[in-house]
């Protein structure tokens, strides 16, 4: 039988590497794993967490506004930009530390730099080549820029975070969840921010009733939106840019944010050689268990362009360690897996869309709910919570559950495991509500919105 330096050789350590890497070890494989760059991968470093802290920190201001309704003074309070950014520096440095003793505390083997794939089971870091008996490719995505003049001009989410100054005046094009979260914190900590995407609503993909209340929201914040827009070209003006649309004119901002997409990150990793099929995308094509087209050599993550979520890389990696090393064959399941876009307000989802249930049921019952948060009523500021439930007519179960509004992601997190767990609409009505929650909406919407008119034949 071969001998191999490491039962295990994992290509990143983000959210899924550093998963895979630790139950593998958990289970008695002796484990590598390299990675390029600060451990954590995206979410820690340039994703998730600091995304979080800095929309947390746009709120403030309309926490304050709203406090007025309240009784609280106005308070105009400065805000510093390098102080948050040195704030966010220093928890991320945290996390990169736990992160590394928690690799050293389950023996896995941390290699700094960057890998290559050399063959079925070699990988090469610097001038070392180690051999594993698997490989696990972790390596996530990228953003990607636009194919524009001038889109080197640019910045990226990665480049956001840690910006020289803060702009006054910031173009975000892409209508995806990035786009939409940048556009909240640049807006909320008072950059003048313009919105501009290509489709008509924000959040393809999404439940249409979603898309449409979120527009309408986003609108209410004060930023401007330029719908049905696309930019063409990019150039310097003095200290700033300026952005040439589609519509003919052109948009002076301090700095434009591309949010267009992301990709693989295959490039130059040598996966070809080893004999792995890539996708259109460049992503790697796995099967249920992740395995691609080599037996030896697996992948999880953002790299296999299926669910771009962390906690989704999390159970893929979890899953390859089950079945690699725990003598346990483990699908992923991809199935009802929630999830939150931390725009302002907030949206979050689990389950199939009203479009999507169409699709699939012969009848489809939708509940539908729009109202002003209690909060709000003493505030008086113009904003509307909405929550919308997708039913099989001939089952009762809840096929969807979608939400905007503030603590959307909270919310359906705990609806997420009724919806997982097949619930019924019977099973949420004979559950008690808490009171006075925007939540309890979720057990008492009673009224079934009127079916959609037939179109008539042509
Ligand atoms: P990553 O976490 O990206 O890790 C890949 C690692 O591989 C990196 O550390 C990289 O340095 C390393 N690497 C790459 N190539 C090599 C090489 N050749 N050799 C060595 N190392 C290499 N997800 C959520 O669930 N919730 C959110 O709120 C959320 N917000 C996000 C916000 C932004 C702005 C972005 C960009 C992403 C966000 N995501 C969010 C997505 C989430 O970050 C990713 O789905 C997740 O990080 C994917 O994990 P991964 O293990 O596939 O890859």
């Amino acid at each position: 039988m071969a001998t191999y330096d490491f039962d295990l050789f994992v290509i990143g350590a983000g959210s899924g590497g550093v998963r895979a890497s630790r139950w593998a070890a958990r289970y008695g494989a002796k484990v590598a794993v390299a990675d390029d760059d600060r451990l954590g991968g995206t979410c820690v470093n340039r994703g998730c967490i600091p995304k979080k802290l800095y929309a947390y920190a746009s709120h403030f201001h309309e926490d304050f506004e709203d406090a007025v309704g309240f009784g609280w003074d106005k308070a105009a309070p400065a805000f510093d930009w390098p102080r948050l950014v040195a704030a966010k520096e220093k928890e991320i440095t945290r996390l990169n530390g736990i992160y590394a003793k928690l690799l050293d505390g389950s023996g896995v083997t941390r290699i700094d730099g960057r890998a290559t794939v050399e063959g079925p089971h070699a990988v090469k870091v610097g001038d070392k080549t180690y051999t594993a008996r698997h490989i696990l490719i972790a390596t996530g995505g990228r953003a990607e820029r636009p194919k524009i003049p001038g889109a080197e001009l640019g910045i990226v989410s990665d480049d956001a975070f840690d910006l020289p100054g803060f702009p006054k005046r910031i173009v975000i094009l892409g209508s995806g969840y990035i786009a939409l979260e940048f556009a909240g914190i640049f807006a909320g900590l008072g950059a003048e921010t313009i919105s501009v995407y290509r489709a008509e609503l924000p959040l393809r993909g999404f439940d249409g009733d979603v898309r449409k209340h979120l527009a309408a929201e986003v609108a209410k914040k004060g930023i401007r939106i330029r719908s049905s827009t696309n930019l063409t070209k990019l150039e310097r003006k003095g200290a700033g840019l300026v952005a040439h649309t589609t519509a003919g004119d052109a948009i002076e901002a301090d700095q434009v944010m591309f949010a267009t997409g992301r990709a693989p990150n295959t490039a130059g990793l040598g996966l070809e050689k080893a004999g792995v099929t890539l996708g259109a995308n460049g992503e790697v094509v796995v099967d249920a268990y992740s395995r691609s087209s080599v037996e030896s050599i697996y992948a999880i993550g953002d790299v296999t362009d299926r669910i771009a979520l962390t906690p989704v890389a999390l159970h893929e990696g979890m899953c390859v360690a089950e079945t690699l090393f725990n003598d346990n064959p483990t699908k992923v399941d991809h199935a009802n897996v929630a999830a939150a876009v931390f725009s302002q307000p907030a949206v979050s989802v689990v389950g199939l869309t009203e479009e999507e249930a169409r699709k699939t049921f012969a009848r489809v019952d939708i509940y539908r709910t729009s109202f002003k948060p209690l909060k709000h009523t003493l505030s008086g500021r113009d904003e509307r919570t909405m929550m919308k439930m997708v039913v099989d007519a001939a089952t009762g179960r809840v096929l969807g559950c979608h939400m905007v509004g503030a603590d959307a992601a909270e919310i359906i997190q705990g609806v997420a495991i009724a919806v997982k767990m097949g619930a019924t609409k019977a099973d949420f009505d004979r559950t008690i509500g808490i009171h006075p929650t925007a939540a309890e909406e979720f057990v008492t919407m009673r009224e079934r919105v009127a079916d959609p008119v037939p179109q008539a034949a042509e």
